[in-house]
């Protein structure tokens, strides 16, 4: 009886649909989730900045990174973090690093202030959780907001995305870096990213992602 209660008690709705679940997402939604899971999340793992994504930006793996960012649903980053970490255990065997230091694409201040959290550095957090990797958030810094960029000419843009990040480095040297995001579009903030990373001398091994529009590796 007192189970039952208790079991009962913790049940809360899904954070996608209203079904009442004891996880964050459903069954029903999760088996929906991993429709969308790419069945070669390192087929780009490949050039100067290699992306390993686990999904398809489209459908419900769209509406959950949506919900997480805009609905103020910071919980369905756990479920993601942890979706990238067992595909990329199942793939990491055959990287010659054994250890990575996980640094989310940080978020402008004033925009974190208005989010409350950076949805790349809390599916960094639930990621490490699931591998031997150490998160390290403090290692670069957003300075600028380059996301309101139109008007501007390309030099501008070029020049605008370059002032963008700032590295405070560390006294010990970091084992290899992968940048974490939510969504890798044209991938130009991740690779001026590891540029700013690599000036100071910090070895980038490649960008990890929950989703991607991208479908052809050629595009990268
Ligand atoms: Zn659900």
């Amino acid at each position: 009886m007192f189970n039952k209660l208790t079991s009962l008690f913790l049940q809360s709705p899904c954070l996608l649909c209203d079904r009442v679940t004891p996880e964050n997402i459903c069954p029903a939604c999760d088996r929906q989730l991993q429709r969308q899971k790419l069945t070669q999340p390192a087929q780009f793992w490949q050039g100067d900045l290699p992306l390993f994504v686990w999904g398809e930006y489209n459908g419900i793996l769209k509406r959950s990174i949506a919900a997480l960012k805009y609905n103020n649903k910071p919980e369905i980053a756990a479920d993601l973090g942890f979706h990238l970490a067992a595909a990329w255990r199942t793939f990491a065997p055959t990287l010659p690093q054994k250890k990575f230091t996980i640094v989310p694409i940080p978020m402008y201040a004033e925009k974190l202030k208005q989010r409350g959290f950076n949805q790349a550095e809390l599916i960094g957090r639930s990621f490490c959780q699931a591998t031997p990797y150490r998160l390290n958030s403090r290692l670069l810094i957003r300075q600028k907001d380059t996301e309101a960029m139109f008007g501007l000419s390309a030099k501008e843009r070029e020049q605008n995305i370059k002032a963008a990040f700032k590295v405070q480095p560390s006294r010990q040297k970091l084992p290899p870096v992968l940048l974490i995001d939510d969504i890798y579009t044209t991938g130009a903030t991740a690779r001026t990213a590891a540029a700013i990373l690599r000036q100071h001398h910090i070895t980038v091994a490649g960008i990890l992602a929950i989703a991607t529009s991208q479908s052809q590796p050629s595009k990268i």
